[in-house]
């Protein structure tokens, strides 16, 4: 049987013309060879898997040929050529710092520039990893490093060029290496495939190339795996479940999702990601990636920018020419903010949904996301709701979707009170001014669709908050549903109708995000407060926290017990961390303080 050998040694090049990627550097390095201008110390710096070691050995070989090719590279055929295919030169030493880095190490080797070569012209000495050297070690090196024989060629290779002491980078040729692009791999993956014979799907090559992340050592070693894997036939849907990538797919999903506003379809998918055994941080910093490659998409100028293969590169152009840059724009941000956060945060999967939540909203209509200075604030996840309860509403959410700007409008501004007017379906008939003769208090912050529901309602009872619902009001009539929930479910829509309460109410909403509503007896809700004041407070709102619930759990036999914490259950007491994460949510500039100061936590 014949014998296996791995493809990254199997493909290793031989010549400067088969090194992948890294063309610049190679026509230099046989110009050099051409010439005869050496230097005495290379340093080659860049990332693992580029190429590195295999340029010196190629380079090695190339000055040492006793008749080299017009083009520089190395005849392969004289006696020296022949010592270095067979790997019995003797002019070629190669050291790697990174597990040989004692003083004895480099003292033999450096014994060894003394003699001259037998054949050839120059001792190649090829130190990897240059800068795991010890003291010692290094300045033993360093001596023969300022008055190297005449001979003595040396080549430095590191991954981290900023370690390299300046007296050793003053004596050296710098080439740096660059990071092999997707391009270039999945082209090279190809070739090696095309001459194993093994079938393979594009797509599949990209997975590997995304995954070794600009190695061509990693990308062959995974392509050896796959291939195996694959039993010769490199299919994507295998891929990716062997080397446990998120499918693609799902991005495409939700970003396609978040345009058309279906917050809930995006928690589907989010939970069958997460059934799937993957993380909900993964599939956020996923997300950002693929949010950005669509950024990149929308320009051909910055078309070139993304690593992806050709098919996907269509299918990135298409997604691009959907939306628009005020929405990719904040969804970054959603995304960074919720990766910031993600590390530190309690409940990631809430954290993840909410951001998910967030960038489904985006384009939403009566938007203030992203306003200005106004507060950011979640919308109806169940639009249909307030929607069918008002007049048949127009074509518009379409359109609206994949144009967050109203048309008139020619800034980027994603929405301004202007906007959200014309936009909000249910509005259209109502004009300006009965909004703003509205309650004075709350026509700044409250969404206009709220607003113009709570308008209709004559009789106040009770305070309403903006962003809850009123109980009183006929035009929130449930339907007569009873749909059953959890107590996650529970949890994510108090912690959205906190979110949703505007400045105003800043102080309750702070309480109630700590009051942990359970569910007692189904679909009773029991509400634990801690104190007589937040009692009063509580009872106030009650009648509109209630509807709230019952309306977006869609269960209207819904009830709430308030009930005054014991003395042993009362709030439990804030760690550190979230006694900050409080103040930081009061007083955000805490938070740029904190990073301004590189402060931790202790
Ligand atoms: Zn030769």
């Amino acid at each position: 049987m014949e014998e296996y050998i791995v493809s990254a040694r199997k493909y290793r090049p031989t010549s400067f013309d088969t090194v992948v990627g890294q063309q610049a550097l190679t026509t230099t390095l046989k110009n050099a060879v051409n010439s005869g201008k050496l230097a005495h110390a290379y340093l080659f710096c860049g990332p693992r898997g580029v190429g590195k070691t295999t340029c010196a050995r190629i380079f090695a070989k190339a000055i040492n040929c006793l008749s080299p090719t017009t083009d520089g590279e190395a005849c392969g055929q004289c006696e020296s050529c022949q010592a270095f295919n067979e790997q019995r030169s003797f002019n070629i030493f190669e050291l790697d710092a990174a597990s040989n880095n004692s003083v004895e190490h480099i003292k033999t080797l450096m014994e060894q520039t003394r003699i001259p070569p037998q054949v050839g012209k120059y001792k190649v000495f090829i130190i990897d990893e240059v800068h795991m050297l010890s003291t010692a070690a290094f300045n033993a090196f360093l001596k023969t490093l300022e008055e190297p024989p005449a001979h003595v060629i040396f080549i430095l290779a590191t991954t981290e060029k900023h370690k390299i002491l300046p007296t050793i980078l003053s004596r050296c040729q710098i080439y740096d290496f660059e990071r092999m692009t997707v391009r270039n791999t999945i082209d090279h993956l190809k070739s090696v495939a095309k001459n194993e014979g093994i079938s393979y799907e594009e797509e599949a090559l990209a997975v590997i190339a995304e995954k070794a992340d600009g190695g061509m050592r990693d990308a062959l070693s995974i392509f050896d795996q796959a291939a195996s894997f694959c039993q010769g036939n490199i299919t994507y849907q295998k891929v990716i479940e062997d080397l446990n990538v998120l499918d693609a797919e799902n991005y495409f999903q939700i970003v396609d999702l978040a345009l058309e506003n279906k917050a809930m379809d995006i928690m589907i998918l989010l939970n069958n990601v997460i059934n799937k055994g993957f993380d909900g941080g993964l599939l956020i910093q996923g997300l950002a990636k693929h949010i950005r490659n669509v950024l990149m998409a929308r320009d051909p100028q910055t078309l070139p920018l993304l690593e992806v293969s050709d098919q996907q590169r269509e299918r990135y152009q298409q997604q691009a020419s959907k939306c628009q840059i005020p929405f990719l724009y904040q969804a970054l941000r959603l995304i960074n903010q919720c990766d910031i956060n993600y590390r530190q945060s309690s409940n990631k999967r809430l954290l993840v949904e909410l951001t998910l939540i967030e960038i489904a909203q985006i384009t939403q209509p009566d938007d203030a996301v992203g306003s200005g200075r106004k507060p950011r604030r979640l919308k109806s996840l169940f639009k249909h709701l307030t929607q069918t309860t008002a007049q048949p509403k127009k074509s518009a959410p379409q359109v609206a979707a994949a144009e967050p700007v109203a048309p008139t409008q020619k800034s980027q501004e994603p929405a301004s009170n202007s906007s959200r007017i014309s936009n909000v379906s249910n509005n259209s008939s109502q004009p300006n001014s009965s909004i703003k003769a509205g309650r004075p208090q709350l026509k700044s912050t409250v969404s206009l669709s709220w607003n113009n529901l709570r308008q209709k309602s004559k009789a106040k009872k009770m305070t309403i908050i903006p962003g809850t619902l009123d109980a009183s009001d006929p035009n929130v009539a449930l339907k007569d549903e009873e749909r059953s929930f959890t107590q996650q479910d529970l949890e994510l829509q108090w912690m959205l109708m906190c979110n949703r309460m505007p400045p105003e109410y800043s102080g309750i909403a702070t309480r109630m995000k700590n009051m942990n509503p359970s569910i007692t007896e189904f679909p009773q809700v029991e509400i634990l407060v801690d104190n007589q004041v937040a009692m009063e407070q509580m009872e106030q709102i009650k009648g509109s926290i209630t509807a709230t619930l019952r309306t977006y759990l869609l269960n209207k036999s819904i009830t709430i017990t308030l009930r005054q914490a014991e003395r042993h259950e009362h709030m439990r007491i804030l760690s550190r961390r979230e006694q900050f994460q409080l103040m930081e949510k009061e007083n955000p500039s805490i938070a740029k303080l904190k990073e301004l100061l590189n402060l931790e936590l202790a």
